[in-house]
């Protein structure tokens, strides 16, 4: 975590911390305002510091904020927000983490009911006292309840977007260990599933203890479960720092179990694809093996023995393929099927590898927030970063006016941005950049602008922000409108949800697919790894529904470019192919496609 996001996280947590003890508007509003300014700053926060008046320039920053910071530059504590969390019970920072559960509504349980961890609540839920305190119905305690199964059953995986990493970086630790042939990562961070359950490390290596060390000696072993010849057991710790929706919530520690397997280097390929799986995979492989007589398991693939109970040790016969994947899949009458399809779902009727979409195909970036809403970046270094990975069209859609907390755009407001990213585009060649909006769709359905504004747009991206818990019925109402309007080119993140943290829309979804590939709507796989939504098995009914796809990075920050991979892997996981992903269009299909949604305007 770098200085300005620790900086920050105090802020918004100390923000939060007074709301809930009921404190003056005035200073919530203040602390939460130079949260973001901390985060937005273009500098190390302990350089400006340096410089008092610099830092007092800085909109969102006053002189007691000023103080604040070079408290904490000087001491590494700032007192005052000491003393606000020593007033507030810890269990009750907890229950503000729940979906759904805010400042305000803690407050009234902790006042009105003496509420102070996740016990009391629970309690105060199943003894129906719940229901007496203000704005409390049947629906909205159902939804709390809710709230909590989700919280505890969703803390079991692990996000994709903090699983891989770290298995990434384990395996290239690991290979570098004397004797160490080969690593790699297997299981569903390998099959790039939104969320992990645990990682499974192989090595091979002729120095097995060497690499065991190495393994239990890394810097982010919590706890050592096992350790033997062939296979050891840690707890690692995640680094849950680097998420804009962790900041805040940064004091849980989070860990994963991590297997490492030590293999030898002749049966490398069919030991990373029993692990890698999916455990359904396997068992189809193993039926399609069985059919032509043969054995396959970890160890490799075999003529069947003869006798069924002689129960040989497989590690010591020789198979017919083990050495790779490739050679075990076409011993097998398979083409190389890619790990991110291997779940038992059409994959092994397949004659030829399927040409999915691949990262390098991804020429454009059409959802994208500059410092005019909540992004980081202005519009020419927004483009500038755009052009660096070779894409030939970046849109710039911040946020429309119902998303103020979003620093949400007025139509004055937008007219003016418009203006800037026309002049923008001029000083910065090479690149198409597009004047467009990230536009609200409200809980009925309509948009948050007027048709007149949205025709002016070049791109509009149509996304539901707020009212995520309403029912199938107004949820499916709601998008189907979006996605009829002539002007929406894309929905984006479809459902709302967050990984772990909200379960989102549950609209009819085939009714919205329908109406998207109708109207040449693209539906938005939102690259965020706190997203993935559409989810892999929404894609593949949206590929197969007939609809485009977008894999869009909603850029808020630099560094969300370097999610794009989380997107495509997802994508990939629904069969999305190249030809039906807009964002990997050559630059004149792609206008075109745009074009022909501002059919008034001359062009
Ligand atoms: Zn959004
Ligand atoms: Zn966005």
């Amino acid at each position: 975590m770098s200085i300005n996001d620790e900086l920050a996280a105090r802020f918004l947590a100390a923000s939060r911390m007074l709301e809930l003890l009921g404190e003056d508007h005035f200073r919530v509003n203040a602390l939460a305002r130079a949260a973001r300014a901390i985060e937005s700053l273009p500098a190390d926060a302990a350089d400006l510091a340096k410089d008092r008046k610099a830092l007092t320039a800085v909109p969102g920053i006053g002189a007691k904020s000023a103080d604040k910071i070079t408290e904490f530059i000087a001491t590494g504590a700032i007192a005052e927000f000491d003393e606000i969390k020593a007033r507030v019970p810890p269990g009750l920072l907890d229950l503000m983490e729940l979906p759904g559960l805010g400042p305000k509504t803690v407050a009234v349980f902790w006042n009105q009911a003496g509420v102070t961890s996740l016990d009391d609540l629970k309690r105060i839920i199943d003894d129906g006292s719940i229901l007496s305190l203000p704005r409390m119905g049947a629906k909205s305690v159902e939804k709390i309840r809710q709230a909590i199964a989700f919280g505890q059953s969703a803390s079991h995986r692990t996000a994709l977007g903090l699983a891989l990493p770290l298995a990434e970086h384990i395996a290239a630790r690991l290979a570098k260990v004397r004797g160490v042939t080969r690593t790699a990562f297997a299981g569903s961070a390998r099959r790039a599933k939104d969320t992990v359950g645990d990682l499974d490390i192989l090595a091979a290596s002729s120095d097995p203890d060497a690499v065991t060390r190495a393994f239990l000696d890394l810097p982010q072993v919590l706890q050592v479960l096992q350790s033997g010849p062939g296979k050891s057991s840690v707890r690692l710790a995640l680094d849950t720092a680097s998420s804009r929706w962790g900041r805040g919530s940064s004091e849980s520690t989070a860990a994963i179990q991590c297997d490492l397997r030590i293999v030898p280097p002749d049966r490398f390929g069919a030991a990373l694809m029993y692990f890698t799986g999916s455990k359904e995979h396997n068992v189809r492989l193993r039926e399609r093996a069985r059919a032509a007589g043969l054995t396959l398991n970890e160890y490799g693939l075999f003529h069947a023995p003869a006798d069924e109970a002689s129960k040989p040790d497989w590690s010591r016969k020789d198979p017919i393929a083990a050495h790779t994947e490739h050679e075990v899949f076409k011993a097998l009458g398979l083409p190389d099927i890619p790990p991110e399809i291997r779940e038992d779902a059409g994959e092994l009727d397949l004659a030829e590898a399927p040409r999915l979409l691949e990262l390098g195909d991804i020429r454009a970036e059409l959802h994208a927030h500059t410092t005019a809403s909540d992004g980081r970046l202005d519009i020419e270094s927004l483009a500038a970063r755009a052009k660096e990975r070779g894409f030939h069209t970046i849109a710039v859609t911040d946020h429309s006016r119902s998303s103020p907390q979003a620093g949400g755009l007025s139509p004055e407001r937008l007219l003016q941005h418009i203006e800037d990213i026309r002049k923008a585009a001029e000083r910065v060649p090479g690149i198409t950049i597009l004047a467009g909006s990230e536009v609200d769709i409200l809980a009925d359905g309509s948009l948050d602008y007027d048709d007149s504004l949205l025709e002016q747009l070049d791109v509009v991206v149509a996304s539901p922000h707020a009212a995520l818990s309403q029912d199938e019925d107004a949820a499916t109402i709601r998008l189907l409108a979006a996605v009829r309007h002539p002007l929406v080119h894309i929905l984006g993140h479809p459902t709302g949800r967050l990984i772990n943290r909200r379960k989102g829309l549950e609209p009819r979804l085939r009714e919205i697919l329908d109406a998207a590939a109708e109207n040449h709507v693209a539906l938005e796989i939102n690259a965020h790894w706190m997203r993935l939504d559409l989810r892999d098995i929404h894609a593949r009914q949206a590929m197969n529904a007939g609809c485009l796809l977008a894999v869009d990075c909603d850029v808020h920050e630099p560094e969300d470019f370097d999610n794009l991979r989380f997107g495509v892997a997802t994508a990939r996981r629904g069969w999305v192919s190249k030809d039906r992903c807009v964002n990997a269009w050559a630059a004149p299909k792609l206008h075109e496609w745009l074009a022909s949604k501002r059919p008034h305007r001359p062009h």
